[in-house]
């Protein structure tokens, strides 16, 4: 069939006959009426839409897929989903009838809240196909002959702000056959530019339902409890007078006095908010083009006395397979685990984001920390590689990768662009994606990208700071002290704003100089998997030149004397520092760590490694009282403050419980990888876990562990077990395993 072709680029309609003011255009309802007068053996439908779409035959929802067409960059390409649809039509007239809304297209994007990012116009497409029993085929498709309308319930809907829905304007009977659309209006014919590409993504589910306790707060605010930090929407029954409106507020948390807040995520008006009008008798309603970060709700004029059967929180999330659980004897644990699975549900909405609520950022650099992680807990291959081709087809030309991918409107600050650690994500992701699944053809593809992104780096470096001349440092093209940095974000009892400022105005040179270092390596070592002889020699020695030039700068002979526990562990990490200094500076570092009681100093970029480059130098023992310490800042301090989700400060929640910025961001979660490397000891010794390593770190207060993985190669089961002094372990491995139990014995399997 000629699909994805330019000609169906041309079949798209919209259904609004003027250009609405930003943010300004209620939701559309499109319909079109058609004779069926044959049997039918099949049929199919292509929807696609500029925007979000939810569509009908007959009344019969064609999917249960919700937020359809998913967010690509649309500047260049576009899902298109197919459906079969054979048992939806009838003999006679039939109905298509499909509500369109504003979604990331045009609706609110990122914490600026920028608008009509791709676009002022939605959009819609749909291509049905029917085969008849006879052996012919119907094509029916849209075209200026359907009709529309923006007078019906859903009077306003964005991601982010929330839905008006006015059930008094409803229409009955709009998606059937019969009913009079005398006053629609004709659509108009349109186009799209971008590429029409068949949908790449995991379907978008709603997943688990949450009943909710109900609360008065101090403040006298009615407010259910769903127990569950979460990204979805809430589906509820109610009766009442005609015309009665009721509102529900979503938010992550109750602030210091126990009363509903969304303070903490500094909105910026209207924000995940429900505003339903009643009809008469007995009603239900869920949302539809909206999604709410929240375990809370607050109820303003409800009608009836509140009752918990009366609402539902769906969770909606991409459906990944789990492939990862975790289970030990220290319940916090468990609960950070728990903590770190909704993080990722709730962050895992068709594209990566920062949180589900304030921003719904699709930052690189969040997903460049936690990807990896997240492969244990959700199969995330479909998942990540949609979201790499954003990447390649979003570089720009000079090599330049955005900071938000699919774009969200942000390029245009481009003071901001081209930040390491961020822009990394072009070499990291396809990198841990091949340790990960052990595909090739993944490096094969980003090649180019990862080469082009470290020749941008390359480029930004031979451009020096003032203070390199100044120093007459000899290795000034080799340092990258230049451009904006984020750096390592969010340590400790820093402010967001401050940082930024602080970026803006000082290049972190020693963070970008590393990152600069470890793109090279890993396209060095991309370069060897590829057999590109060449480029591995040339990277290879522009590798060891930035190793040297960062060593000259930030070291004294390969000591690093800093005040800041990430400056140790990136170093050592990346392999910057030679053997035997990066076993002293680890010393220092864990001296730092046991000075600090055990509390962690690091943030959003080099805590994943933390935990790791303890171990590996021998601290096994402070790498455990970092993770069951229950201090801010720790992992284990949300948990014992109650948190279902991961927070984005160590501060989350201070002691008094005054909330502060997100409560549902991924990034420490990263910490996950590190349960199932080291303490239950699972890791690849080829990429896709075709050879397995299996070297448990037993520790701090843990009697037990259980831990499963469906790696790529098959099950892994790993159960360990302190017993009056034995160490006793239990696996099951699907390939060739290297066991390595902590006496140091090591044996095949
Ligand atoms: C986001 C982060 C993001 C960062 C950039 C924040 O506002 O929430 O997760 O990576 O900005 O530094």
């Amino acid at each position: 069939m000629r699909w994805a072709t330019k000609d169906f680029n041309t079949l798209f309609v919209e259904p609004e006959r003027t250009t609405p003011p930003k943010g300004a255009a209620p939701p559309s309802y499109v319909r079109k009426t058609f004779r069926v007068d044959r049997a039918i053996a099949s049929a199919s439908i292509h929807l696609s839409a500029c925007g979000l779409y939810r569509a009908f035959i007959n009344g019969l929802p064609v999917t249960e897929q919700v937020f359809l067409p998913g967010f690509t960059d649309y500047r260049y390409r576009l899902q298109y989903q197919t459906f079969d649809v054979g048992h939806h039509l009838s003999k006679g007239e039939n109905v298509i009838g499909v509500v369109l809304g504003d979604g990331w297209y045009r609706g609110k994007q990122g914490l600026l809240d920028l608008q009509n990012v791709y676009g002022d116009k939605i959009k819609l497409l749909a291509y049905l196909t029917i085969q008849y029993t006879d052996g012919t085929t119907g094509f029916l498709h849209t075209d200026p002959s359907w009709k529309a309308t923006q007078q019906g319930p859903l009077r306003m809907s964005d991601l982010k702000d929330g839905a008006s829905y006015d059930a008094t304007l409803e229409m009955q009977g709009w998606q059937f056959p019969g009913f009079d659309d005398t006053d629609w209006h004709a659509v108009l014919p349109s186009s799209y530019a971008g590429a029409l590409i068949p949908t790449e993504g995991v379907p978008i589910r709603e997943k688990e339902a949450f009943q909710p306790t109900i609360l008065t707060t101090p403040k006298g605010q009615q407010v259910l409890d769903f127990g569950q930090n979460l990204a979805g929407y809430v589906r509820f029954v109610v009766k009442g007078p005609k015309g009665h409106t009721v509102k529900l507020t979503h938010g992550e948390t109750l602030d210091e006095n126990g009363n509903f807040t969304l303070q903490h995520l500094k909105p910026r008006g209207r924000f995940q908010e429900i505003h339903y009008t009643l009809k008469d008798g007995h009603q239900s309603f869920q949302p539809c083009f909206t999604l709410h970060g929240f375990r809370y709700v607050w109820l303003e004029n409800w009608p009836t006395a509140v009752q918990a059967k009366d609402f539902t929180a769906l969770a909606v999330y991409s459906d990944l397979k789990p492939v990862g659980e975790f289970h030990c004897s220290n319940p916090q644990i468990n609960q950070l685990f728990s903590n770190i699975k909704w993080s990722q549900k709730s962050n895992y909405v068709d594209v990566p984001t920062d949180c589900p609520t304030r921003e719904r950022g699709t930052w690189t650099g969040d997903f460049a920390v936690f990807f990896k992680a997240g492969c244990y807990l959700m199969e995330s291959n479909a998942f990540a590689q949609k979201w790499l081709n954003d990447l390649l087809i979003s570089q720009q030309p000079n090599g330049l990768v955005a900071t938000h991918i699919p774009s969200q409107g942000y390029e245009k600050f481009t003071r901001y662009q081209g930040s390491c650690g961020w822009g990394d994500a072009a070499v990291i992701i396809p990198y841990d994606f091949y340790e990960m699944y052990g595909d090739v053809a993944i490096l094969e593809r980003h090649y180019k990208s990862m080469k082009r992104w470290v020749d941008y780096l390359c480029q930004k470096a031979q451009r020096s700071h003032w203070t390199s001349w100044l120093k007459r440092n000899p290795y000034r093209a080799y340092t990258l002290d230049t451009g904006f940095h984020f750096g390592e974000w969010n340590e400790p009892n820093s402010s967001m704003a401050q940082q930024q400022i602080k970026n803006l105005l000082f290049p972190d040179a020693e963070f970008a100089t590393a990152y600069f270092a470890h793109a090279v390596d890993l396209v060095a070592k991309v370069a060897d998997i590829l057999q590109q002889e060449t480029d591995r020699e040339r990277y290879r020695a522009l590798f060891k030149k930035i190793k040297q030039a960062y060593q000259y700068n930030f070291t004294t002979n390969g000591i690093i004397h800093q005040n800041r526990d990430a400056k140790y562990v990136r170093p050592v990490f990346f392999e910057l520092i030679d053997a035997p200094q990066r076993k002293e500076n680890i010393q220092i570092l864990n001296d730092r760590i046991v000075a600090n009681g055990y509390q962690i100093g690091t943030g959003f970029l080099s805590t994943p490694f933390l935990l790791p480059v303890l171990c590996d130098y021998g601290y096994v023992d402070t790498a455990y009282k970092m993770l069951e310490n229950d201090r801010s800042p720790s992992w284990l301090y949300s948990v014992r403050k109650g948190a279902t989700t991961i927070w984005e400060s160590w501060e989350g929640l201070n002691e008094q419980g005054v909330p502060k910025d997100s409560l549902n961001h991924y990034s420490y979660g990263a910490v996950v990888s590190w349960l199932f490397n080291y303490c239950a000891g699972i890791k690849p010794l080829l990429p896709g876990f075709q050879k397995i390593q299996l070297k448990p770190y037993p520790g701090g207060s843990l009697k037990q562990v259980h831990c499963r993985f469906k790696s790529p190669s098959g099950p892994i089961a790993v159960t360990w077990e302190l017993d009056q002094g034995f160490f006793n372990l239990q696996i099951s491995v699907p390939v060739e395993t290297v066991v390595s139990l902590p006496d140091g014995t090591t044996s095949r399997k």
